[in-house]
């Protein structure tokens, strides 16, 4: 047997995350049946259904099973009436609905990445890669609002054909109703995608953006963000011919092999959420609210008082930062040599905390308090996080 450096690697990885406080917006903990199947005969499999309803591949009768099981659970959590859950992740899914609405030359509509929006379709991203043209939603960053008057303008104007709605610095819901009315009143008759990557769990569990399927045309999203389940992406739609477009421009076009141990493990984290997903969702949206207002109250600047965020994640405010000689990288770094993990863009996430059963925003604002002011929290940090992991937690 070979001595593996990787194999020593990964345990040294696991070891460390288990000792660390994650608040990383994008990131969740898997439930252990899930996990677990990742690692099943699954993860080395084909299985592909063509056009004529074969499957290209032999010994593929369970993992056809587990895919439409999976199928069925999804539009059962999400209330949809279809679903894609094989793209690999929310990037490409965003893709393959992008492929379904726009062609070359077109334009479409998104928040920049200046404002919060995905950095993905920002121009010199997918735009560029498929010929198309991005524009700015008019977005009013400190109001956190789009100007819906500005945007029918500009969506005229420009001739939009796709409105992408969704950002990665997500903390409020939009006007859905007025966006549809813009899109279908357009002479282009605009397509609506809503990117939920971010807030796909708070939208399964009913406690935000609550009319995203009904007024969007997809739903795309990555299901490991507030989701919990395995990285990966689904498309949502209530709409059979659009659904049924969606699926042409996956198979050989935006990926192939969809990852049957994936789906599977997608499939569990659904049973799971059917169960505990609503109490799961609404936790995660009072957590958020509750460590702004609490590090809001130890003078720690969390942009956007007094309501801070409705969904997953708060925003630490980068003035702040520089008054305390720091910015959104070395605050990061900051906390992370007190065993607190938090991403280099200044969100900071509640998603995995309450997925634990956390609720004690006063002990994670303490601690963080104390880091900012250089004092080395990390044998605390480390007492907590032993806590959560041991259902020791605070209800
Ligand atoms: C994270 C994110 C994506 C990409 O998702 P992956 O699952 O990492 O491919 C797309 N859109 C938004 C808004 C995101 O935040």
């Amino acid at each position: 047997m070979y001595n593996s450096r990787i194999k020593t690697l990964v345990h040294h990885h696991d070891r460390y995350r288990r000792s660390v406080l994650n608040l990383q917006a994008s990131e969740n903990f898997m439930i252990p049946d899930a996990r677990k199947v990742l690692s099943s005969d699954l993860a080395s499999r084909y299985s592909h259904i063509d056009d004529a309803g074969i499957n290209s591949y032999g010994g593929s009768s369970f993992a056809e099973e587990i895919l439409l099981e999976t199928e069925n659970l999804t539009n059962k959590v999400f209330n949809s009436r279809y679903c894609d859950v094989r793209p690999v992740g929310g990037h490409i899914a965003a893709l393959s609905a992008l492929l379904s609405f726009v062609s070359k030359g077109d334009t479409i509509m998104s928040i920049p990445s200046s404002k919060g929006g995905y950095p993905g379709y920002d121009q010199d991203y997918l735009p560029s890669m498929m010929g198309v043209r991005s524009v700015h939603i008019p977005y009013d960053y400190e109001k956190q609002v789009i100007d819906y008057d500005e945007m029918e303008m500009v969506a005229r104007k420009e001739g939009v054909r796709c409105i992408v709605l969704g950002q990665s610095a997500f903390l409020k819901s939009y006007d859905l109703r007025r966006i549809k009315e813009i899109a279908s009143s357009m002479p282009t008759d605009a397509k609506i995608i809503y990117d939920g990557s971010h807030v796909m769990g708070l939208i399964a569990g009913g406690v935000f953006q609550t009319d995203a399927l009904k007024y969007s045309d997809v739903i795309v999203g990555s299901t490991h963000k507030s989701f919990y389940g395995p990285q990966g992406g689904l498309i949502l739609s209530n709409d059979p011919s659009i659904m049924e477009t969606v699926r042409k421009n996956i198979t050989w076009k935006t990926m192939d092999n969809y990852h049957p141990n994936r789906i599977a493990a997608l499939g569990i984290t659904m049973e799971d959420f059917l169960t505990s997903g609503k109490k799961y969702a609404s936790l995660v949206v009072k957590n958020s609210r509750e460590l702004g207002q609490s590090l809001h109250e130890r003078g720690v600047g969390v942009r956007f008082a007094p309501w801070f965020s409705e969904t997953h994640q708060i925003l630490i405010s980068h003035d702040y930062l520089r008054e305390n000689g720091l910015d959104f990288v070395s605050f990061s770094r900051l906390m992370e040599s007190n065993g607190i993990i938090v991403d280099r863009d200044g969100r900071i996430g509640t998603s995995e905390i309450s997925h634990h059963g956390y609720s004690d925003m006063k002990i994670i604002s303490e601690l963080m308090e104390r880091a900012l002011k250089r004092e080395n929290v990390k044998a605390r940090v480390k007492d907590v996080v032993h806590g959560i992991l041991n259902g020791a937690v605070t209800k």
